[in-house]
């Protein structure tokens, strides 16, 4: 019933678009309204435009102010709570708003599959393990977060998915004070993020966070392979299609929910590093762009384009699905009060950290050589540190620089044996281990084997009893 509601709201704006989009002066026949530029808006509705009190209703107002004469039209729409039917129009007037001020998609007519949840405004009641709403009465559920006390319920959803129905609670409580958020001013540290598929995030801190590919490991690719074909071998529309269908989407809800779970353990750890976090601002959607079809011009066949290779790669960056992990790193930090510097991308991963200079030959794979000054690092790290100096500049913070502490790689050189020294227990001991032969018996370290066969190697008839054997 909401779906049609859904779906009759949204046929009810684009006709009343068209009308005046053609005439600009008409009358309309059904609610007698007069409508003309002046008073129709944008996204437009059939009803009264102006309110009671002589002010111009927005295009949800008047499709709201209708609904109770479309539920006397529509005597079945009583079995729905009046707010989850608001709540519907406004959904659709959400994605008017997306359309024309965020460049979204012009919104759709939902079919059965595309239509999952409702969103009720008032009268939820939450009692232990039991929940009321409102026109269908106390059901059982499994609380899984106790109702903290003094929070009011604002608004309840319940949406449907694959393994069962869930219910969110959006809760307020206005004397809890909102989050204290930093300055940029009073931003002492950043940590750069470069996100990978290697490894998930490398920190400019250099350290770096597994990526464990919950949908693209060998296994889950392997069964998802299965579980996909079991679906496309059984006739359309039959109960095993459905049967097997739903079976493919519980495998991939659960994937959903791992990856869900490690990002918000990935993003409480990133933020607790420093003040500030700098990523870096993606376009994932352009990233994961098919490759554009290549025509051979004379015959008009299609050639190779490079795609087959790139789906591989699209599939990679989708399970690192690394837009929704920056927005959960963003919503921690908001929580604890810091801030995420978002930065150009551009030539983050061919400039040098040590003198910037910008060089596509800089980078070779996982490696990184400076062409200009001869600066070796890893290249990932090197590009969340590039992250973080751009935060630097862009945001001109004021960090606490803090001394690199470098770490000498080089060993103390090890101890060489000149060519006829006899090796003594000393120079040898601690060096070996001891080795517990089966017997239980162990090799005594300072044993002159080895040295004893080196030193034979020098004689002309390298008879040594043991050589054949070491
Ligand atoms: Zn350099």
């Amino acid at each position: 019933m909401l779906r049609a509601n859904y779906n009759w709201s949204l046929a009810d704006r684009i006709d009343t678009y068209y009308q005046r989009y053609i005439c600009g002066d008409y009358c309309d026949l059904r609610t007698k309204v007069i409508i003309t530029p002046l008073t129709c808006l944008l996204g437009g509705a059939t009803g009264n435009p102006w309110s009671n009190k002589g002010k111009k209703r927005s295009p949800v107002n008047i499709q709201i102010t209708e609904l109770p004469n479309l539920k006397q039209a529509r005597p079945w729409y009583d079995e729905i709570d009046s707010t989850v039917l608001q709540q519907n129009l406004r959904r659709l007037d959400k994605a008017y708003n997306n359309f024309f001020q965020q460049k979204k998609g012009f919104p759709k007519f939902k079919n059965k599959s595309k239509y999952r949840s409702f969103t009720y405004a008032t009268g939820v009641k939450i009692k232990g393990n039991k929940i009321y709403l409102p026109k269908l009465g106390w059901v059982k559920f499994y609380n899984s977060r106790p109702m903290p006390d003094g929070f009011k319920i604002k608004s309840v959803t319940v949406r449907k998915k694959s393994n069962g129905y869930y219910i969110s609670v959006r809760i307020e409580d206005k004397s809890v004070p909102t989050f204290p958020v930093k300055n940029l001013e009073e931003i002492t540290t950043v940590t750069g993020l470069d996100m990978g598929l290697g490894k998930l995030i490398y920190c400019s801190d250099y350290s770096a966070i597994d990526n464990p590919r919950f949908a693209t490991n060998k296994t889950t690719k392997r069964l998802h392979k299965i579980r996909q074909r079991r679906v496309s071998r059984k006739k359309k529309r039959s109960n095993n299609r459905q049967k097997v269908g739903r079976r493919l989407s519980r495998f991939q809800h659960r994937i959903a929910v791992k990856r869900e779970s490690y990002q918000w353990q990935t993003a409480k750890k990133i933020v607790s590093k420093s003040d500030g976090i700098a990523v870096e601002d993606l376009q994932i959607s352009n990233m994961i762009k098919r490759c554009k079809p290549k025509y051979d011009q004379n015959t008009g066949r299609f050639l190779k384009n490079g795609q087959s290779a790139k789906r591989a790669l699209n599939r990679l960056i989708a399970d690192a699905s690394w837009y929704s992990l920056t927005q959960k790193i963003e919503y921690m930090a908001a929580k604890s009060g810091k801030i995420v510097l978002r930065v150009n991308p551009r030539h983050t991963s061919q400039e040098c950290s040590v003198c910037h200079h910008i060089d596509p030959d800089n980078r070779e794979g996982e490696k990184f050589l400076c062409t200009n000054c001869g600066h070796v690092d890893d290249a990932n790290f090197q590009a969340s540190i590039n992250i973080k100096n751009k935060a630097i500049n862009h945001y001109s913070l004021n960090i606490v620089k803090k001394f690199s502490q470098k770490v000498r790689r080089d060993l103390p050189e090890p101890k060489q044996l000149n060519l006829f020294q006899t090796p003594t227990v000393e120079l040898t001991t601690g060096k070996r281990k001891y080795h517990y032969a089966s017997n239980g018996k162990r090799n005594e370290p300072g044993n002159l084997k080895e040295y004893a066969f080196q030193l034979s190697l020098f004689n002309q008839e390298n008879n040594h009893p043991d050589r054949d054997s070491l």
